[in-house]
């Protein structure tokens, strides 16, 4: 599946889905990897509308969201942002998503970046089987988290790609937040002043 350095016909792309309540230098690591190690054209980052596993919790609002998604990619050639979760009402779906991202690009080869985390939990997600004819599954380590081992996955469909450690997560900026604490370098210059001029995370989340 790793495949830098071959010729490749089809376009790839690779699909980064998120909360990115607040994006943070992990994620952006996570893909950058991933882009370098399967040879991608572009990744898209789709800040999730109302996800499936955080229905019981608060969530910044898709727009603060989706800016602060933005800011944090533009510098990079490579890194695209899509609407298509937050614009699609309802809760979000993994399998929505790689429809519509698949709709845009009909011949492109698609691959699905989640992390490890996340990937014990695919086998529930609605219309798992479905989902592996749209796309690769490629699962990121981070420390602290542990990996899809013990997870039921049908065999080949998910890589797992280990990347430089960055213990950071968005529950952890949005806690440094509220607090006051500095979040400079665990998150982009650009998403620590969008937190502070709309003050994000001010108490109560977190
Ligand atoms: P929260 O703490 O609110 O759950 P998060 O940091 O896990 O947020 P998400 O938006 O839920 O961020 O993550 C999107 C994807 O990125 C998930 O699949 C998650 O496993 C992965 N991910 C998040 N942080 C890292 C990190 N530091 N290294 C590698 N992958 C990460
Ligand atoms: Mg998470």
């Amino acid at each position: 599946l790793s495949a830098r350095g071959n010729w490749h016909s089809r376009r790839r792309i690779g699909i980064m889905g998120g909360t990115f309540d607040p994006i943070h230098n992990g994620h952006l690591v996570a893909a950058s990897e991933v882009s370098w190690v399967y040879d991608l054209d572009e990744v898209i980052f789709v800040p999730t509308g109302r996800p499936v596993f955080k229905l019981d919790k608060h969530v910044t609002n898709a727009e603060d969201r989706y800016l602060m998604t933005v800011i944090a990619t533009a510098s990079n050639p490579k890194f695209t942002v899509s609407r298509v979760d937050i614009d699609r009402p309802g809760i979000t779906y993994t399998i929505d998503t790689l429809r519509d991202i698949r709709a845009q690009h009909p011949d492109a080869e698609l691959f699905f970046i989640t992390g490890a985390d996340a990937v014990a939990e695919i086998m529930e997600w609605k219309d798992a089987e479905r989902m592996w004819d749209l796309a690769h599954f490629v699962a990121v380590t981070r420390p602290g988290y542990s990996g899809p081992e013990g997870a039921h996955l049908p065999e080949g469909k998910v890589d797992t790609l280990e990347i430089p450690a960055l213990a950071i997560s968005s529950t952890d900026v949005r806690r440094r937040a509220a607090h006051d604490e500095p979040v400079w370098y665990l998150v982009p210059d650009g998403v620590v002043q969008y937190i502070g001029k709309h003050g994000l995370y001010r108490r109560r989340s977190e």
